[in-house]
């Protein structure tokens, strides 16, 4: 197996991919092909540990890092950084509403479970690929992605890490975890703009040759922490493997049996490794992609039009405030079957116009695996509300769109499959919306808002958000969209 771009034919290895991020093209990187799971290797991965499934999965793709590679970075991520012995635990609600919690980690945010292994699979990639160049790690974040970036690469040899945020589109404790991260090798910054901003400004930064040519002089390169970077793709397909192996394993299916997943969606690159693992034989029948008011998929999933010529609307899911969802790009590639010069000109009609159109063909081939449903914040306060009353359930306000979505969906189609939800976040992250959705508010220092919903709840507040409050801001830098390459220069020389 290698890897190639969605916009130009070209073969590099699972190291190269990683330690570059990008390609040069703009494309990013995608398998040639898809391993198959075989029976008899499933039949072994349900009796398996986490870390155990994960060596497994990745050795798949990294097929140019050894076996001691691999089980190095996997020891590395998930011994101990997680506050639960098994990273990403499955809570069942009922016989087909299955969460699957992936907020167990450092910073309490699904990005964990790919960001903490990303640093170990990028060093190592490195140091096969290029191992005298520095690496800088430029990331664009809605909120989560820069914290648990920064968590994952803070003081590791020979990166530099810097993080870009919306100044006013992330929550008062995503901005808190970001402004006070420490670390020898790491900038935050502001900028004044949304997310879509950021992250294309990043994006042009890469493919910039006034800033190749100062990297190059400096022996630096950057890449991606950002689900553009296959490397953050894979560890993701993990978890979706392991939940049907632990539905398996509880009893709740017989091995072979469909189950269906729900997807809170910004980026797309979460439930695209939804359908990495399906692709991989995992039985997956549907992709149920949820979105927020923001619902450009919702949309695409029933037109066959994207188009980000809209109003963009700031939600109480931050983290889905998108309307460019970069990992769509590698979903369109495989759909097209393979066809990198389709998808380079749909990707230069979204530049160009900022929109596109798929063929009907493509559009009947999506809509037979996705179902797409959105959801606006009173509803989705309301499903908070709901599955707190009916299940003593907490969850926050992410996870909540894609359980009113999953509701949406089985009362359109009554298909009674079980489903496996993606949880992405903690409550407890956004608890400014998520305490008024169950109780009367009456507090607005965010602190005291985290001690009234443990209070309500009777969940404990995470200590990683817990311990925010007595930690100095470091980072209080704001620029202007057009300042993004003057930061970078001044931070790096
Ligand atoms: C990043 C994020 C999402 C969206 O995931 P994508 O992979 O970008 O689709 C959803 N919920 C939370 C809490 C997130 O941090």
């Amino acid at each position: 197996m290698y890897f190639t771009s969605t916009r130009a034919a070209k073969n590099v290895t699972a190291a190269q991919a990683v330690a570059q991020g990008i390609s040069e093209d703009g494309g990013l990187f995608v398998p040639s092909e898809f391993p198959e799971i075989d029976a008899e290797t499933l039949n072994k991965l349900i009796n398996m540990s986490y870390k155990e499934r994960a060596k497994k999965v990745l050795s798949y793709y990294l097929n140019d890092y050894t076996e001691a590679e691999i089980d190095h970075c996997v020891e590395c991520a998930y011994s101990g950084n997680f506050d639960n012995d098994i990273p990403a635990p499955l809570t069942s609600l009922n016989d087909n509403m299955h969460i699957l919690e992936l907020w167990h980690g450092p910073t309490c945010a699904f990005k964990d479970m790919a960001l903490q292994i990303l640093p170990h699979l990028l060093t190592t990639a490195a140091a096969k690929v290029s191992p005298d160049e520095e690496k800088v790690i430029l990331v664009a974040t809605s909120g989560d992605t820069g914290k648990a970036a920064l968590e994952g690469f803070a003081d590791v040899p020979n990166t530099k890490i810097i993080v870009f945020y919306p100044v006013d589109g992330v929550s008062a404790m995503q901005k808190l975890q970001m402004t006070t991260q420490k670390g020898s090798n790491v900038a935050v910054c502001a900028i004044e703009g949304n997310f879509d901003d950021a992250q294309t400004g990043v994006k042009n930064i890469f493919s910039d040759a006034d800033m190749q040519k100062f990297l190059s002089e400096s022996k630096k390169a950057f890449s991606s922490a950002n689900s553009i970077n296959f490397g953050r793709l894979v560890p993701q397909i993990i978890y979706y493997v392991s939940a049907y192996c632990d539905l398996v394993k509880d009893g709740r299916i017989k091995i072979g049996d469909k189950i269906n997943v729900v997807v809170p969606t910004g980026n797309f690159g979460n439930i695209l490794a939804a359908v990495y693992a399906r692709n991989m034989g995992i039985p997956i029948a549907k992709f149920i992609c949820a979105s927020n008011r923001n619902k450009i998929l919702t949309d695409f999933i029933s037109t066959g039009e994207y188009n980000r010529n809209r109003e963009f609307y700031q939600t109480t899911s931050p983290s889905m405030d998108i309307l460019i969802s970069s990992n769509l790009e590698r979903m369109l590639y495989h759909l097209y079957d393979n066809d990198a010069q389709i998808i380079s000109s749909l990707m230069k009609d979204l530049k160009e116009k900022g929109s596109y159109k798929v063929s009907d063909d493509v559009l009947a081939k999506l809509q037979k695996e996705f179902f797409g449903g959105f959801c606006d914040d009173k509803d989705c306060a309301a499903t908070i509300k709901n599955l707190f009353d009916e299940y003593h359930y907490l969850c926050d306000t992410h996870t909540a769109v894609a359980v009113n979505v999953y509701q949406q969906y089985k009362n359109a189609t009554g298909d009674t499959t079980p489903c496996v939800i993606a949880s992405t976040a903690s409550p407890y992250k956004f608890a400014s919306a998520v305490l008024p959705a169950l109780s009367d508010n009456g507090c607005d220092d965010e602190f005291a808002m985290l001690a009234r919903l443990s209070e309500v709840s009777g969940t404990p507040i995470p200590a990683p958000l817990a311990n925010l409050h007595d930690k100095k801001v470091i980072h209080t830098k704001c620029v202007n969209k057009t300042e993004m390459s003057d930061f970078i220069k001044n931070f790096l020389k």
